[in-house]
């Protein structure tokens, strides 16, 4: 059976080019710790692979530096928990990541899933005078909503403090500039913009020192023990060049499919919810519910009919998650419980979109011909 892949936000398939790029390497042990000449090879790899995302995000080479980990989850605990002595402030909305590391959410969103930047700048004038990190996601991974982060920086700098984003879900599909949005830290991951599973970076100030997660060689200038994903990192890089010279073409494919889906629906039932629907949103996500019908239901039925999507939260297990972000924009728990999240990718067709809609179009008849929670 043929599948459709509507998943873009939890991983996507390597580009071309950066498995090419990977395949040139794959023979050679590049360990870039080692003295000989494949090490210094392999250090030439990802030194070049720091200055080339350094400059993909816009970051000023002289002013910040790239630490490499191994995903995002941990380039985001060794911020937060690396940056010692400092208080950390975070947003209701951010992925687990970064919101189970600090385990509470001090701002919180409009029904937009739009940050307040008024209660920012009351928690940020508290603050005055301490040492504090805000960490605010540049786009959200389930509705796509788009966050204020210049807004936010000028707030956050005002009273003295650091702001660090995840900028994971917005690499790629957005303008990303580090240096425009005045942030000191950012985080950014390579299966989300077509590079291979296994790296990610942290950017943070030249000058900064982490407490690293975990001891060890003492790589990444102590910062991150633990053997280079070399080749992983050098297709990071490629892929990140590649994804950031590529925005604009991305969004003009993506965004007239993830509108269709979306319209089609809208019109076929009023009554769903498209999460983040009025907000500047990223354009290529569509997180919206089925009246009546539980998202692993949903799950399981488009699963059966070749649609590979998400539900709103995803767990690392098959179990689903509260649907924290949902319920954080004011929604109940049983609305928030039937969402879907469709999120689209450069391989996906309007033909797509259309066979999608007739599958959703289905199992809402089904369902809400007999009045029946599924
Ligand atoms: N941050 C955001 C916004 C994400 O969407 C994800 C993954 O979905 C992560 C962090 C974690 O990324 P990784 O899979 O590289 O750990």
């Amino acid at each position: 059976m043929k599948t459709v892949y509507f998943d873009h936000n939890s991983a996507t398939p390597i580009r071309k080019e950066v498995l090419e790029s990977i395949i040139e390497l794959v023979e050679k042990p590049l360990n870039p710790a080692a003295t000989h000449a494949l090490g210094k090879e392999a250090k030439a790899i990802v030194d070049k692979a720091r200055l080339s995302i350094l400059k993909s995000v816009n970051a000023d080479k002289d002013k910040h530096q790239v630490i490499f980990t191994s995903s995002a989850t941990e380039a985001n605990n060794l911020v937060l928990k690396g940056l010692q002595g400092f208080k950390i402030i975070t947003t209701v909305i951010e992925h687990p990541s970064v919101f189970n590391v600090v385990g509470e959410g001090q701002i919180s969103v409009d029904e937009n899933g739009v940050i307040k930047l008024d209660e920012l700048e009351e928690v940020c004038k508290a603050l005055n005078g301490q040492k504090f990190l805000v960490s605010i996601m540049a786009a959200n991974n389930e509705t796509g909503a788009i966050q204020q982060i210049k807004q936010a920086s000028e707030i956050v700098h005002k009273y003295g403090g650091l702001i660090h984003s995840d900028a994971v879900q917005a690499l790629g599909k957005m303008p990303l500039d580090m240096t425009n949005l005045g942030l000191d830290m950012l985080t950014i991951s390579s299966h989300k913009i077509g590079g291979d599973f296994g790296a990610a970076a942290l950017i943070i100030p030249k000058n900064m020192q982490l407490v690293p997660l975990f001891q060890g060689g003492g790589q990444e200038g102590g910062m991150r023990s633990g053997t280079h994903n070399t080749r992983a990192i050098h297709g990071f890089a490629i892929a990140c060049e590649l994804a950031v010279s590529d925005v604009e073409n991305y969004k003009n494919h993506v965004e007239p499919i993830r509108d269709y889906i979306e319209q089609e629906i809208v019109k076929f039932s009023p009554e769903v919810v498209v999460f983040s629907g009025k907000a500047e949103r990223l354009p290529n996500t569509l997180s919206i519910t089925m009246p009546n019908v539980k998202s692993e239901t949903q799950l399981i039925h488009f699963d059966i009919n070749g649609f590979e999507v998400s539900a709103g939260a995803a767990c690392s297990s098959s179990r689903l998650a509260i649907p924290r972000v949902q319920m954080c924009m004011g929604y109940s728990e049983d609305v928030a419980r039937t969402t879907l999240r469709v999120s689209i990718g450069m391989s996906n067709t309007m033909e797509e979109a259309r066979e999608f809609v007739e599958c959703w179009k289905q199992l809402y008849l089904q369902v809400n011909n007999v009045k029946k929670v599924a």
